[in-house]
């Protein structure tokens, strides 16, 4: 059953091939036969899953139920769950259980989707590897000596390792694009907007964006449809009416212009990636669209800009983990400084508060014009950049990311090097634009991805192309070795 994606299990629960129970029970025994070998969940909420698994085949049998009921998912640690801890990768909330859901959470429920549980990430979602989280680093599902990308790394290896059919991840400045495109599945950050923020743990709050992980585009459509909402409980979320992704899948793409930037084919770029990119746009053309090259010149300052802004935002949003409301606390603090410092020290990770040093330096009064001002003004040259070539072209494609996935350790002493993975999304955090991530071949043995952004609220759009893609290609069904086992366990696992 787990080698079935979303759009078939929905088939199968309705046509009464196999309960939701029966379903839940099979992916909990996954995930608790093989978690431990990638660390991508680390709550698990069976009693939970459980009884919304009964409660949904009782919704099933009556008729009627929505499009998602019945089916696993699992959240991303930042998306707050009732009386489930949700920790965001942190020590600072390893205590913290929400007295609420967050919107996307509730939008699920609602649809009667069952939650198996919370996937691992990197602490408050900084990083491209998945090695900042309190818990431990994830595995790539692929080669277990090499990251899932981050942060949403728990959700892509879980998913790529069938411990989940799909999982909500979020994307700052590319946190689902890049570790999907590393473990091989598919992933959308919706336009900024799209989706609700509220609830969702804010690391920089006008870049931050959530949207699902799944092994197809399809199944990406069906979770998007679940997932987007206006809500007033978010200022910045758009009041617009969500479209049914999965209705416009399937139109032939004949006559699409798909921009390729010359700036996303420079150096830096591992040539077996771009071979991949290549062909993939090859496809593309063999089915009728047409590639346009264009420029985005702004492309090289997308980088030192997000690394201004993204911890300006995070050292104000983070401001309120001070030990006094809720999460850790150090013990005995001789006075108020004294808490609020040791508290800081004791429950945050060096990541973390490299961030927040950075950020609270680029907003103090004496360089705030100079650093997070001009930020803001690089922001919108390369926000026009888009805004120009979306006049002559319909999507943009290229890299998700310079190269597959790296060894654990091997970037650790060099944050810009790090922060470089980044160098292909963050462009679209930093213009509120859509952008996809869709496997579309292998490199060294590992899975790499093909970027597709959009133009604003065309997700549909998107969706479409890359589910015309995945009709006529294979790479978003393969699998890491011994996945694929009926009984889920793996040939390492057997062997032992
Ligand atoms: N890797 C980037 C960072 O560390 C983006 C993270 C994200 O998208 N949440 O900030």
């Amino acid at each position: 059953m787990h080698n079935l994606t979303i759009a078939e299990l929905i088939k199968g629960l309705q046509s009464k091939e196999f309960t939701s129970v029966e379903l839940t029970q099979h992916f909990l025994a996954r995930i608790a036969a093989l978690n431990s070998g990638y660390n991508a969940v680390i709550t698990i909420t069976a009693d939970q899953a459980l009884k919304a698994a009964a409660a949904a085949d009782q919704r099933l049998a009556a008729g009627n139920a929505p499009a998602l009921c019945g089916v696993p998912m699992l959240h991303k640690d930042i998306f707050c769950t009732n009386g489930v801890r949700t920790s965001c990768g942190s020590k600072m909330l390893d205590n913290f259980i929400p007295p609420y859901n967050a919107t996307v959470v509730d939008n699920f429920e609602q649809a009667g989707a069952v939650v198996l549980g919370k996937t691992n990430m990197d602490e408050f979602a900084m990083g491209s590897s998945n090695e900042t989280s309190f818990y431990g680093p994830v595995k790539n599902p692929w080669a277990t000596d090499c990251v899932p990308g981050g942060s949403s790394g728990g959700s892509a290896a879980a998913v790529a390792a069938r411990l989940a059919p799909g999982a909500t991840a979020t994307d700052t400045g590319g946190s689902i694009r890049q570790p999907a495109a590393l473990c091989g599945i598919t992933g959308l950050k919706p336009t900024y907007g799209r989706v609700s923020r509220w609830g969702m743990i804010a690391f920089a709050s006008s870049l931050d964006q959530g949207g699902p992980m799944a092994r197809t585009a399809e199944d990406c459509a069906i979770m998007l449809s679940c997932m987007a909402s206006y809500d007033d409980k978010d200022s910045t979320c758009v009041d617009r009416e969500v479209p049914d992704y999965s209705a416009t899948l399937g139109k032939p793409i004949k006559g699409l212009r798909i921009g390729v930037p010359t700036e996303y084919f420079s150096e830096g770029l591992n040539p077996g990636t771009e071979q991949a990119v290549r062909a993939a746009l090859a496809e593309f053309e063999a089915q009728g669209a047409e590639l346009v090259e264009i420029s985005l010149p702004n492309t090289g300052l997308s980088v030192p800009a997000y690394y201004v802004i993204a911890p300006a935002e995070a050292s104000a949003n983070l401001s309120r983990f001070d030990g006094v409301r809720y999460g850790y606390r150090c013990e005995d603090p001789k006075d108020l400084t004294d808490l609020y410092s040791r508290t800081r020290a004791e429950g945050f990770g060096e990541e973390v508060q490299r961030r927040i040093l950075i950020g609270t330096y680029c907003l103090s009064a004496g360089y705030y014009d100079a650093y997070y001002g001009k930020a803001q003004q690089v922001r919108e040259l390369i926000k026009q950049d888009f805004v120009t070539a979306f006049e002559k072209v319909d999507v943009i494609m290229g890299p998700t990311c310079p190269s597959p996935a790296f060894k654990f350790g091997s970037k650790g002493d060099d944050p810009v090097a790090m922060y470089l993975e980044d160098i292909y999304t963050i462009a679209t955090n930093l213009a509120g634009l859509p952008g996809m991530s869709v496997p579309c071949g292998m490199v060294d043995d590992k899975p790499v991805g093909l970027q597709i952004i959009g133009n604003y609220f065309d997700e549909a759009r998107m969706l479409n192309v890359a589910h015309q893609y995945q009709q006529a290609t294979e790479w978003h069904s393969l699998a890491p070795e011994g996945i694929t086992a009926p009984d889920g366990i793996t040939a390492t696992e057997r062997a032992s």
